[in-house]
Order: C-alpha cells, then structure tokens, then sequence
C-alpha cells in the first residue's frame, strides 16, 4: 500500500499544541500563577437565549413521532437557506439564490475541502500570514502554493501576484491580522481575477464583526464578484457556534472561472463552465456529506430572528469592547497595534529587547534608548507568559512574515481582559 505522498509534505505545524507544552510547563513550575489567554481562537460567552430556545424545540420535535426528523437534505433545509438569502444578502441588496447556499458543519471544513474540486495543477494563492487550513488542504492535494505577504508596509493588503495563479484565498476581516479590505481595496481582487480568470475563495467567518461603513461584509458587495467568487460563512464566531457547528458556502451560478481545470473540463466533456462548481459543490456534498444537524440548522435559524438578530448583536459588542480596551491600553503602552477595529483579532508588533536583555529580560516598546533588535514571536510569547501570566499566539505560527507579531484575541470575558492588560502594564 502507497500513502499520500503529499501528506509527507506537510509541515509540522505544532503551534497550538507548543503552546499548549510551554503553558503547562510553566504552570508546573509556578503552581499558583493565574494564567489568562488571549490567545485563543475559540469564544467565551454562551449561546444567546433564543438559540438555546430554538434548541431546546428542535429537540421536543424529535423526541415525537410525528415530528422526528432523520437524515435531512445534504444542502441543508429550506428554513435555512431561505433566511440566509433574506438576512445576509437580500437585505444587504445582493441576489443569491437558495440553490446557491450550501449549509455546512462550519467554515474549516468547506475551506478544506472545496480545492478537491480542482485539478492538482492548479496554482493556489494564499496570503502570509494565512489561515492554515487554506495551505494544508492544498499541500495534501499536492498543489504548488505561491505566498502573498502582508506586512506593516503593504498595510497588511496583500499584492496581486505577479505570475499566473488560478485560485487565490482571502480572508476579510482577516484571521490572524485583524485587518480589512474596503470595498475598494477588494474590487481591486474582484477586477483582477474576472481579467485573468481567477478564482477566489473568500472567507468571510469573521463578517458579523465589522463596524466600518466602508468594509464590505460579503464580496458579492463588488460588483462581478458572483462570476468569480466563492463565499465561506460561519456561525461559530458570529454566534458561539464553535461547539454547536454551522455554517455554510455560497456557490453563486453563474460563477464562471476557467482556470486550468475549468477551461480543461469544458473542453473535454463539453459542459458548459457556468454553473458547474455549483453543481460539482452539489455532487461532492451529496457524496460525503450526511447534511448538518437538524438542531444546529434551527439555532442558526432563531439568530435571523428579531431577538436572536439583538441578543447576538449585544455578544459581538462585548467581544469588541475588548477589542477597544486592548487596542487602546496596548497603544498606550506604546505597542504597535494592527486589526481589532473590524476583527477580534488584534496583531501586536514584537517590542524591542532592552540593552541588557541577559540581566534584565523586559521589553521596551517605545522602543526607547540603545536596542539591538526586535524581539521574536517565541521570545515575546515567553515573556508574556512568564512576566504577565498572559498567552498570547506567536504570529510566526501563521507564516514567515508573522515573525516578529503575536496575535491577541478579543474572545475572553471582560474580568480577564482587563486583569492581562493591567498586568502587562506593570511589568513594563
Ligand atoms: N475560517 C477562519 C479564517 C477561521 O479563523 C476559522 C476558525 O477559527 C474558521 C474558518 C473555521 O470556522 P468553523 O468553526 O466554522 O469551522
């Protein structure tokens, strides 16, 4: 028997699971440290009261006969799909049909699995720093993967490749750097991949914590986009459904790329390109997907509710009051801070090692006085750690041109928030 070769490829990504090793070393060594992270991807509040009610009927309804539901329509229900249209597009001015919307257990999986429905010879773009899934799914696949860094001097906007790729990944508001696209920053994406038939895979998880007038919520926003986008969409961090799972994938019609494999596919079996990612998305779903809970697709109902719309809305503004905190007591700190406007991710600037870092291991971020360089993203977590008790993610955990950033989360409780940010203070 031969493995997937490709799966040798791919790189030993311990982050998560280092951090992880170093708290609970440290831990070991100092019993009674009160360790806080920020540093976490996964949210703290609890699920809002209407989802807990639309829960608890799902649950009534299959509990009796005559309403027991079993396997339920892998694109998920009408229920659904249908207050999707209405919520996240129709009301936005945007015309997605129901057919187009694919309810799925959450956004890591649609972004992992769509590239199966590329050829291996496809060129895949992502950004750097990146998601992870996005390069991993592609390394399995054996794709060739070309880097697009975003940095403090590009404004974390990312160029437009200067050689021929046929899919490029983004993500908006974007996880690691908390940063955005304003709408004319993406048409700029959107224009660039109808010329050179492009297709882009836009990640929009983070949507529901836009604040700006100007920062597009959705890319079918830009004019076009429907041709050559598709869309990633999760509930978890919309409305804590890290643990219950959904979220779901626009797969517009008249999407049309014809990159390598598209224009390939055309020519040989003679279908016509447009709408045949919808109606593959719609295959491989049919194939290996059982459809999402029917519990999950009724709370993700009761959150386009009038009170849900509210009591998610009231989440999302404690999690960015954090934001305002962090962003701010980290500025006043004098640390550079990137993202957490539109995001609740904040990306921190590593500060300066002081002249003596041997004797007296403390950073300076004003960056005062005679430096020798930059702290690293491990140097500066273990100071963290170790000076402050907070965790925080070492930004070279997402790409080479995360080194020298950690990346701070908004997701705690405010109680934990503030008690990280007083303490970091005192120990500069
Ligand atoms: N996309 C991005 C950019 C994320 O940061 C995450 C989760 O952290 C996901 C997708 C996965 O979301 P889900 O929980 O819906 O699988």
């Amino acid at each position: 028997m031969n493995i997937n070769e490709n799966y040798l490829n791919l790189s030993d990504n311990y982050l998560f699971a280092d951090i992880a090793k170093r708290v609970k070393a440290f831990k070991a060594e100092t019993p009674m440290a009160d360790v806080i992270s920020l540093g976490i991807g996964d949210v703290t509040q609890p699920l809002v009261p209407a989802v807990v009610e639309a829960l608890h009927r799902a649950a009534e309804e299959l509990g009796v006969a005559a309403s027991f539901r079993g396997y339920g329509p892998e694109q998920g229900y009408d229920f659904l799909r249908d207050a999707i249209v209405e919520h996240d597009f129709r009301g936005r001015g945007i015309d997605i049909a129901a057919d187009e919307i694919f309810v799925s257990d959450g956004a890591k999986s649609d972004t992992g699995n769509f590239q199966e429905l590329l050829s291996a010879d496809c060129v895949v773009a992502v950004t750097d720093p990146v998601y992870p899934v996005y390069v991993d799914s592609n390394v399995m696949a054996g794709r060739r993967i070309v880097k697009l860094p975003c940095t403090a001097e590009n404004g974390f906007v990312p160029q437009l490749p200067n050689e021929r790729v046929d899919v490029i990944y983004l993500c908006y508001p974007n996880n690691p750097t908390g940063t955005t696209l304003n709408i004319e920053q993406l048409k700029v994406w959107v224009d660039y991949a109808i010329r050179e038939n492009v297709l882009i895979f836009y990640d929009a998880a983070y949507e529901a914590y836009i604040q700006s007038e100007d920062v597009p919520h959705s890319i079918y926003e830009i004019p076009g986009a429907k041709q050559c986008a598709v869309e990633f969409h999760s509930y978890s961090k919309t409305a804590g459904f890290t643990g219950v799972r959904c979220g779901y994938t626009v797969v517009p019609k008249v999407l049309s790329p014809t990159g390598v494999v598209l224009r390939r596919v055309e020519a040989t079996r003679g279908r016509a390109s447009e709408g045949l990612l919808n109606s593959l998305w719609n295959r491989r779903q049919c194939t290996k997907f059982n459809g999402t809970s029917y519990l999950s697709q009724r709370a993700a109902e009761a959150i386009y509710t009038p009170e849900g719309r509210e009591q998610v809305k009231a989440t999302i503004a404690y999690y960015m009051e954090n934001a305002r905190l962090m962003r701010k007591a980290l500025t006043d700190m004098g640390f550079m801070v990137y993202g957490g406007v539109d995001a609740p991710y904040l990306w921190v600037k590593t500060p300066s090692l002081t002249p003596n870092p041997d004797l007296t291991p403390s950073p300076s971020p004003k960056g005062e006085g005679d430096f020798k360089k930059e702290w690293s993203s491990w140097e500066f977590f273990d100071w963290m750690l170790r000076s402050a008790h907070v965790v925080c993610t070492p930004g070279a955990g997402f790409g080479e041109c995360g080194e020298g950033y950690v990346r701070l989360t908004a997701f705690g409780t405010h109680e934990n928030t503030e008690k990280a940010l007083r303490r970091i203070a005192n120990r500069l």
